[in-house]
């Protein structure tokens, strides 16, 4: 049984891009007679905000996502926002802990960012120098929620993966990623630790998301491994870009799908944009 899912933020409206890789997940759902789950990814205490949790469940209706479990019509694999399941995250975290495969880390971003020899900066989350990483064989660090715990990821280990879109990636830890957070000093799991956690429980079967997350793919696959969890198929769309073909970003208010409905534009207008591009 396929299982699929959209697992949009409400740190902000809705736009095309999000509105056209949720699409592509609620069409290879419904092509392979599957279901659609909608998981609401409210970790992001302080940007996430409540007026824009009302607008998403909005928009979805308006440009037609349907989905068969979620935070409003329940289902087997509750609860739907991530807010509500972070004993979840913490048992992920201490089996994690105590094989361990994390360590504690004291490095502010600055800290990482300024390091020297940080060869990515530019990336979503720059390569971590290793500095509070321990020798290899230590003993799993004592229980602390109250600082930022990192994965270990292998130094040269190549994670590979046949994406449903892109094909064949690889990954090199210690190159293309480093050590990354699992969970922050204020209490909540890092996105990554979070899906893992979300898509193994609510019995995911293929996720479908944008390609600014190939890379964090390899993340995830190392704590599905970790974790010893079944990691799902992967489909990664390619990202919408505006005019100028700089990526869309919550602030481009224009292209928010309110907008678009403000402006009178259907959302068989939109789609039928899609097909002629
Ligand atoms: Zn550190």
């Amino acid at each position: 049984m396929y299982r699929g899912r959209i697992a949009p933020s409400p740190t902000g409206f809705l736009h095309l891009g999000h509105a056209r890789t949720f699409w592509t997940a609620q069409r290879r759902a419904e092509a392979a007679g599957g279901i659609l789950i909608l998981r609401n990814e409210d970790l992001d205490r302080a940007r996430c905000r409540k007026e824009f949790a009302e607008a998403m469940f909005e928009d979805l209706r308006w440009f037609g996502f349907r989905w068969q479990e979620g935070p409003d019509c329940g289902g087997p694999c509750g609860p739907y926002a991530q807010s509500a399941r972070l004993e979840f995250y913490r048992a992920a975290l201490e089996k994690l802990r105590r094989a361990g495969w994390i360590y504690p880390c004291r490095c502010s971003r600055q800290d990482v960012l300024r390091a020297p020899g940080a060869p990515h900066a530019d990336l979503e989350e720059p390569v971590y120098p290793g500095t509070c990483r321990p020798a290899a064989g230590a003993a799993p660090a004592g229980h602390d929620l109250a600082v930022n715990w990192r994965f270990r990821a292998a130094d040269g280990e190549a994670v590979g993966f046949a994406d449903g879109f892109f094909g064949s990636q690889q990954f090199v830890a210690g190159k293309d990623f480093g050590d990354f957070v699992v969970w922050r000093h204020d209490g909540a799991p890092s996105y990554q630790l979070a899906v893992v956690v979300d898509d193994a429980a609510m019995g995911i079967t293929e996720v479908v998301r944008g390609a600014d997350l190939l890379v964090s793919t390899a993340r995830q696959l190392l704590l599905y491994r970790a974790l010893e969890l079944e990691p799902p198929a992967f489909w990664h769309c390619p990202l919408v870009t505006d005019a100028s073909g700089a990526r869309l970003a919550k602030r481009h208010d224009a292209l928010s799908l309110r907008r678009l409905r403000e402006k009178g534009m259907t959302p068989e207008g939109v789609r039928e944009s899609w097909v002629c591009q």
